[in-house]
């Protein structure tokens, strides 16, 4: 324990990473599962937003740290302002896969960071992939083909490929293609499951109709981790 904390002390690297998606898809229960985020966060008055600062060992470059920024809410009242988004160096695009209109407003939110953040790396995320009534089908996801960004279904609440988006945002902002999370991270424990052999084929659909456009999901790199 000694040495976890001296490492979260001193990460060898920080990176201001942007939530964006509209309201209700699941961003601050997402963030919150890191139970060290949770425990350290800091709330900004003036923009209305935590940070909560995430971190993860990594192999070979030890602790790496997303300050993860995240609205009060105030995405339900429309866009953004620019100090929410400024100096972000990655950002997580997040619907959720029961609601349509949430997968349909990723281009604008897309559109949005792109604007003040460009050439960032991005993850778009499916969240509450537990659910059993799937409005956003398998082979309706394909926006992050178009802007070439990585993919990854998720459900927060079960914890389900919590670490893949943050495994592949550091790869991605190293250059690190073969880095590995070293350690297991302190998670909430789950309060849903996730139907394993039905998520096994819709992430296999996914992947064949992507393939079919020449975009790779999984991305080669996690795929064998
Ligand atoms: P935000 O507005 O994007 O920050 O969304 P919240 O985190 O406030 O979540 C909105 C609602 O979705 C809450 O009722 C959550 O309990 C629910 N929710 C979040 N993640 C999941 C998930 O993975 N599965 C399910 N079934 N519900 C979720
Ligand atoms: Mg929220």
């Amino acid at each position: 324990i000694a040495n976890t904390m001296a490492q979260m002390l001193v990460p060898q690297a920080q990176f201001k990473l942007v939530m964006v998606g509209d309201g209700g898809v699941g961003k601050t229960t997402f963030v919150k599962r890191h139970l060290t985020g949770e425990f350290e966060k800091r709330y900004i008055a003036t923009l209305g937003v935590e940070v909560r600062p995430l971190d993860f060992t990594t192999n070979p470059l030890g602790v790496v740290r997303f300050n993860v920024w995240d609205t009060a809410g105030q995405e339900k009242l429309g866009g953004l302002r620019d100090g929410y988004y400024i100096n972000g160096q990655c950002g997580i695009i997040m619907f959720d896969v029961t609601s349509r209109i949430s997968y349909k407003n990723v281009p604008t939110w897309h559109k949005d960071l792109t604007r003040v953040c460009e050439n960032i790396p991005i993850c778009l995320v499916g969240n509450k992939v537990d659910a059993a009534e799937r409005a956003v089908k398998p082979k309706m996801v394909q926006f992050h083909c178009k802007k070439n960004i990585q993919y990854y279904e998720i459900s927060a609440k079960s914890n389900y490929n919590f670490e893949r988006p943050f495994l592949y945002l550091i790869r991605k902002l190293t250059g690190q293609t073969n880095l590995t999370l070293a350690s297991q991270i302190a998670l909430q424990p789950a309060t849903e499951q996730v139907d394993m052999r039905r998520q096994a084929q819709n992430e296999a659909m996914i992947e064949q109709e992507n393939a079919a456009m020449s975009c790779a999901f999984p991305d080669a790199e996690t795929k064998e981790n």
